[in-house]
């Protein structure tokens, strides 16, 4: 199977149960590069809820040997998978940049951190670790064991479709489980690489299947299937809790990932040129396109006017683009419904009374005209409960908001639903410590930037952004797998004690 083959316009294929197939559904998704509308990526056949239910067939059928395989074995497959992805490098960062538009070298990053889930996984099928514990009986030895949940299904994003399918499918895999992974349509192309690369890599046939297609047909078919175990899914906060809720009602295990609202807060003692650097960075790479974007600064009044200025001349030295042209540092938006939500936030924020500083349009004229290019904006004087404080943007759309001290920093950094990743910029140790105890979110940094996460520490979000354990590090090994508890009576006699 060759992700896009020479061949005029590629289409795309579900692999279920090892085989190559193309969806069989009706309707189809014409894919184009968002820099570049004459550039046609592919056709995307969209798949039917029948070869979802194959897919689901073929992963319980999967499952007994695939259990049974000793963890050390399944992580040497990952191993292999990291080397292959490290191999496949510039091939996947193509289509990646190609498909969802971000720059090459962020392309590169993207599968840089996958590359290191991989290789942090691989070593968790030699670490699955439970406890022994002591009894309150003599002659009783208890003990804890982790047992895969059988069959399970991945539902994943846009804007990581490299490293949020590899940071659900990894830990799934390592643990026993047998997959079922249905990327966002739009992203379809990255997401059979992916798929490929775990192929080649020696996962067997149907422990890891992909259904191309919709969240209503596909997505939901996985949701009602009573075989499926468990979901982990990343996405909107609309999408995220409609399915948390039709899971629970049949006590279905979910995790689900969503939006963010991420501030960083920058003090007056700040190393104002690292918080610009960082705030520049964390507001605008990868157009804004990351659940954990830096989409707000909460900046105290004595600094403000200065902050606002050199966060204006850096991010003015942006150049925007397609991401596959070299010198291009933010691509466009990923596609026509997340632009017009972009622009629609532009005047929201006029409309709002915020000072527009920068941006405030899309980019017209020559190659603009053919790809979703909006400018990197910057509102400042935004008041705490307009909508561009408070709502989930997507886009390249810093909002600064300007507080008195430290207290009002920390009530407007919390004053939102979300609850992702956050940061600090201080040389305070109280306050850096005082931050770190109070900020209501899942992540934050100290001194840089709201984006980025490591593969062996755990990565999510509180209050209205995550549900469900982490992802990464040792802990989403914990949401694939059941703990049981095992007793062992070696006195040979009727237990003293009934209590339990
Ligand atoms: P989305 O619209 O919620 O879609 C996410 C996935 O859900 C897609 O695969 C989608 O399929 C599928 N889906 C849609 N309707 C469904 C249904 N009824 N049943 C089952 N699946 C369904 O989100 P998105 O626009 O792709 O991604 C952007 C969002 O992801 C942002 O809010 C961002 O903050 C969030 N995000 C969060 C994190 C995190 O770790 N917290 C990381 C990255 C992104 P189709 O694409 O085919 O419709």
């Amino acid at each position: 199977m060759a992700v896009l083959a020479e061949q005029a316009v590629s289409r795309a294929q579900n692999l279920i149960n090892g085989k190559w197939t193309e969806p069989s559904g009706k309707k189809t998704v014409e894919r184009r590069n968002p820099a570049n509308s004459d550039d046609v990526v592919g056709v995307i056949p969209l798949s039917t809820r029948e070869e979802t239910r194959a897919a689901v067939d073929a992963a319980q059928k999967a499952f007994p040997a695939w259990r049974a395989t000793p963890p050390p074995l399944r992580g040497k497959i990952l191993a292999k998978a990291c080397q292959v992805m490290t191999d496949e490098m510039e091939a996947l960062a193509a289509i990646l940049t190609r498909e969802e538009g971000k720059t090459l070298n962020e392309s590169r990053g993207e599968i840089l951190r996958s590359i290191n889930v991989l290789e942090f996984m691989a070593g968790e099928g030699r670490r699955l670790i439970g406890e022994t514990l002591p009894s309150e009986l003599p002659k009783n030895f208890a003990y804890t064991v982790k047992q895969p949940l059988g069959v399970v299904a991945v539902i994943t994003p846009w804007n990581f479709p490299v490293a949020i399918p590899v940071w659900k499918i990894a830990p799934a895999l390592v643990a026993g489980n047998t997959v079922v992974f249905k990327p966002a349509t739009i992203t379809s192309f990255t997401a059979m690489k992916v798929v490929e690369i775990f192929e080649q890599a020696g996962v067997p046939a149907g422990v890891l299947n992909l259904v191309i297609g919709s969240g209503s047909e596909v997505g939901d078919e996985l949701m009602q299937h009573p075989a499926v175990k468990a979901v982990s899914f990343t996405g909107s906060n609309e999408i995220g809790s409609a399915l948390y809720e039709q899971g629970a009602k049949r006590l279905m295990k979910c995790q689900c990932e969503m939006g963010g609202k991420n501030p960083v807060v920058v003090l007056e003692d700040a190393d104002l040129d690292l918080a610009v650097a960082s705030t520049v960075q964390g507001a605008f790479g990868s157009t804004g396109q990351r659940c954990t974007a830096t989409s707000r600064a909460v900046v105290v009044d004595a600094i403000a006017d200065e902050f606002v200025k050199r966060v204006k001349a850096s991010a003015e030295k942006i150049v925007v683009g397609n991401g596959a042209e070299a010198g291009v540092t933010m691509g466009p938006s990923v596609d026509q419904g997340q632009f017009k939500t972009v622009l629609d936030y532009l005047e929201i924020g006029k409309q709002e009374g915020a000072r527009l500083v920068l941006g405030g349009a899309r980019l017209t004229g020559g190659k603009y005209d053919k790809g979703m290019f909006a400018a990197p904006t910057i509102f400042d004087h935004v008041k705490p409960n307009m909508r561009i404080a408070q709502e989930e943007i997507f886009g390249p759309v810093l909002s600064v908001i300007r507080v008195k001290d430290f207290e009002e920093a920390l009530d407007v950094a919390n004053g939102v639903v979300y609850g992702l990743s956050s940061s600090i910029y201080t040389q305070d140790i109280s306050r850096v410590f005082e931050f770190a105890d109070r900020i209501e979110t899942g992540i934050t940094h100290i001194n840089s930037a709201t984006t980025g996460g490591e593969a062996h520490i755990p990565f999510g979000g509180m209050k209205g952004t995550g549900v469900g354990l982490r992802e990464q590090g040792t802990v989403a090994v914990d949401f694939f797998t059941e703990l049981k508890a095992v007793y062992v009576d070696y006195t040979g006699r009727k237990r003293e004690s009934n209590i339990y």
